[in-house]
């Protein structure tokens, strides 16, 4: 028996839950991370919809309406560790209303990491060249 509890149905799970921190950028650029406990229902139909794989040259679309947001995408970045397969992560490229859709249903179901280090996932983890050099206190002096 599982002890935890999906964080979304509220069922105790009945296989081993999928932890998902899912995080997106606020318009002031602060990056925003919510834990959830799914149960593999819930994971079914709240993630795997948007783990789609993109063709290199495909052009992006909104995983819940469908239109194309090549141009203008409102990214949801989610990263799960599934039951005996480990992590995974999703880069959702939705349009402006589904992102706003999503988030809604993440704030309800989940709980708002304050620790920003603990929240995984997400491109804010980049770390440009010069400012590792810059902490690490050489000058980085003439890089282009
Ligand atoms: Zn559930
Ligand atoms: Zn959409």
């Amino acid at each position: 028996m599982i002890l935890q509890r999906c964080t979304v149905c509220t069922q105790r799970c009945t296989t081993k839950p999928f932890n998902t921190t899912i995080a997106w950028r606020r318009a002031d650029l602060q990056r925003v991370a919510y834990r959830l406990i799914l149960c593999m229902q819930c994971y079914i139909e709240k993630v795997v919809p948007l783990d789609v794989n993109v063709e290199a040259e495909a052009r992006l679309a909104c995983p819940g309406c469908h239109i194309d947001t090549e141009a203008d995408y409102d990214a949801i970045y989610i990263t799960s560790f599934i039951p005996q397969y480990g992590k995974r992560e999703i880069q959702a490229p939705f349009c402006d209303a589904c992102a706003a859709h999503y988030r809604i249903w993440t704030q309800e179901h989940g709980e708002l990491l304050q620790d920003q280090v603990g929240a995984t996932g997400g491109p804010n983890l980049y770390v440009s060249p010069e400012e590792v050099l810059r902490s690490l206190g050489i000058p980085t002096d003439g890089a282009a």
